[in-house]
Order: structure tokens, then sequence, then C-alpha cells
């Protein structure tokens, strides 16, 4: 199988852009939504919860198939709402049925969505900010100058677009089968591990991990939701009480003179101030662990001393350790670790009683992977650029 790459030739319609997708508002949202169509109050809860149902169980696309609604509702939403999710500009598979899609949003802004099937599960990352404001220095994504908070129904529409595209909604076929999990649900976890940092757009992102998680919606468990942040220290415990999902810190050293200069946000808030966090992250047991991800940086950051040391500074914290190789992009000032350093690092923290702790990359081929984001999007316009006609 090699990597294909698909340019969507259906642009949207021009009137769809007037009009706001009820994609991401809360159920006291599209309440108001419907009084606005003078549907009388006795009967809002009621159709909330059939809308609910339709846009968040079966992710129908068209209000013409909501057929316990009444017609003239349904005609009347259409003329005012759509059921839009951003649009998917490029979808590209990768070899090892890694898939990422690159979405335009209204205002022309671009992000990247990833989906990462592996046999008995699939996971399903998304961004939460155009770009990011943070600067560490091995990630790409920092790089980019132009940032903004996604909303709630961008964050929501991602997890949407990619059920639409995987064949992931009740009775649905996949346009395009390879590589999914053999599971009944094909995202069976969502990670907010894309563009941006998570944390500096709480609400939205807290608002979308609310419709994500809902019952009687996409029913995607908070425990099977993780936020990672690079260390934003003061919302953490917020984040614990508002949202509850699973947490991962991207932590990448273990003394706060080289993390300064690998996730610059240290400079605010140091190591003890946010292991102080994650030990009081609310609910943590064996079962619920905070994961830390640690970026294998050749002669940085990969020494067995760096590893024991590690091991040492989360010693009384329920933790999972995450060991990810350096994902290259153009112009990096960094190398990955070797192959076999990464091992002797991994086997001290395997002595530690941590399992399995190397990620492996995924989706390198169509530059999906880890830190990687906006990159082949940035390329890939280039290289259209070129083979455009004068
Ligand atoms: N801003 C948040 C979430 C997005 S980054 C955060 O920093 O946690 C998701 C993960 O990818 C983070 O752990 C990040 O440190 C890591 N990452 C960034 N660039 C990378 C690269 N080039 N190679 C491997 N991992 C990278
Ligand atoms: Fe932003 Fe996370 Fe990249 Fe740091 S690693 S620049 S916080 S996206």
């Amino acid at each position: 199988m090699t990597a294909t790459t698909l340019i969507d030739p259906a642009p949207q319609p021009a009137t769809a852009a007037l009009k706001e997708s009820l994609i991401g508002l809360g159920r006291p949202a599209l309440a108001e939504r419907l009084a606005a169509l003078g549907v009388p109050e006795r009967q809002r809860r009621m159709r909330v919860s059939q809308l609910w149902s339709w846009m968040y169980v079966r992710g129908v696309t068209d209000f013409d198939v909501m057929t316990d609604i009444a017609k003239e509702l349904r005609a009347e939403l259409a003329a005012h709402y759509t059921l839009a999710r951003p649009e998917i500009v490029t979808e590209q598979v990768s070899v090892d049925g890694t898939r990422k899609w690159l979405l335009r949003l209204d205002d022309g802004k671009e992000v990247e969505t990833v989906y990462i099937p592996e046999e008995d599960r699939g996971t399903l990352c998304i961004s939460s900010q155009v770009g990011c404001t943070l600067n560490c220095s091995f990630c790409h994504t920092g790089t980019q100058r132009l940032v903004r908070n996604l909303t709630t129904g961008e964050i929501v529409g991602q997890i949407m677009l990619a059920r639409d595209r995987i064949g992931d909604w009740p009775g649905a076929v996949p346009p395009d089968p390879r590589g999914l999990p053999d599971t009944e649900r094909k995202i069976t976890n969502v990670v907010l591990m894309g563009m941006g940092e998570p944390l500096y757009n709480f609400d939205n992102v807290r608002d979308a991990c609310a419709i994500a998680s809902d019952g009687e919606g996409l029913s995607i468990s908070k425990r099977r939701i993780t936020l990672s942040t690079s260390g934003i220290v003061p919302e953490i415990p917020r984040w614990g009480e508002e949202a509850g999902t699973m947490l991962a810190i991207s932590l990448h050293a273990v003394r706060d003179e080289l993390r300064n200069e690998l996730v610059p946000i240290n400079k605010k808030w140091p190591l003890k101030d946010l292991l102080e966090a994650c030990r009081a992250y609310p609910g943590l047991s064996n079962a619920k662990r905070i994961t830390f991800e640690y970026v294998m940086l050749k002669g940085v950051n990969d020494s067995v001393e760096d590893a024991k040391a590690l091991v040492r500074l989360l010693a009384k914290i329920p933790a999972k350790i995450n060991l990810i190789p350096f994902n290259p992009w153009p112009g990096a000032p960094y190398e990955c670790a070797d192959w076999e350093q990464i091992e002797k690092f991994a086997e001290v923290v395997n002595r530690a009683g941590y399992a399995s702790p190397v990620r492996s990359p995924r989706g390198r081929d169509i530059m999906a992977a880890c830190g990687q984001l906006k990159s082949a999007s940035l390329k890939q316009r280039a290289s259209e650029r070129l083979a455009a006609p004068a």
C-alpha cells in the first residue's frame, strides 16, 4: 500500500458559509435556536433531544432525514442552519493506515486532524488551536505565526468528519476501509495532541469534551479522552474539576535548565509546580494515571542519567511514560536519539515498572506524526503553487 492523497474537489456551496452550523452547540443553545424559529417552549426539550440524537448518534448531515421532526420545522431549520463540519481540503492515507485530514475553517485558516488505527482501537488526534503561541524548540507547530482558538464546533466537527470518513456511524460503510480496526466503533479514543495548547483554549475545549463524552450523543467516555498540555499549571486543577478527562504532560526534560530551553513555558511554571499540580489531579489511581510524554532528542535529554532522574521525579505519581522518538521537520535543530540509546533509556524506565513505553512513530510518510503537523500542508501548498499553470 502506498500513501495516497485525495484532494476533495467539491467546494462548499457559497450560501453554506452564511448559515450557522449547529455542530458544537450545547443543549441550551440549541433550545435558543429553536425558540428563534418559533418552536413553543413546551416542545423545545423534546425537539432538542431529537436533534441531538440525529446529530451526534446518527451523524446525519441533512435535516430532511430527521423523520420524527415535522416537515415544516425541518424546512425552517434547513433555511437557517447547517450541520456542516469543517471543509476537508485533503485526505492522506499512510502506508501504515494512519489518516490525516487538512481542514479549512470558515475564515480560511487551516488545521489538521490525524486518525491512528490499531488492531483493537482507533485513536483520533485533534487540534485545539490554529498554530500555537508557545515555542517549544523541537515542535514544528510552534513555528507557525498565525494563531487563533478553535471554536467548540470546530473541535467537535473534527470528530464528526473523521467519523464520516471512516464510516463510524451506525450502519455506515467507510468510503475507504483500508487499515481500519476490527472494533465495532472505529474511534475508541480521542487525544488533544494535535495543533495548539488546549489549556489556552480552555472553555471551548471543555465544552467540546462535554459534547464528545455525552452519553446520549457521541458517547466517548472521559476515560478515553486525553488532554495533552505543555504545563499551563494554574489550569490543570480547573481542568480536573470542570472536564475530568485523562491528562498527559509534555515533560521532555527532568531539569529546569533544560526544560526552560525545550518547553519555554517552564520558565513561568517550573517542574516543581507542574509536578505538584499533577499529584493533586483528581481521581488518580493505578487505573487512572497521568501520561508523561518524553521526546527523545539525541545528545540532549537521552542519557541513562536522565532516565534515572525521570523515574525518581515521577516516583509518587500514578504515571505512564511515553517515550516519543523525535519526528524531524525541515530545519529542526535536533536529531532523533539513536535507537540503541532509546533502548537503554527504556530499559531503565521498564525496570522501574513502566510497561512498553516507546511510542512508535505513525504516519511519518504523510507528516502526520507528533510535532510534524502543518509542515506537510505548507510543503504541499508550495508544490501546488509550483504545479499551477502561470
Ligand atoms: N500543545 C500540547 C499538545 C500538542 S503537542 C502539548 O505540547 O502537550 C502533542 C505532543 O507531541 C506533545 O507531547 C509534544 O511535545 C509532542 N511533539 C511536538 N513536536 C514533536 C516532534 N517533532 N517529535 C515528537 N514529538 C513532538
Ligand atoms: Fe505548542 Fe505543544 Fe508544540 Fe509546545 S509542543 S509548541 S505547546 S503544540
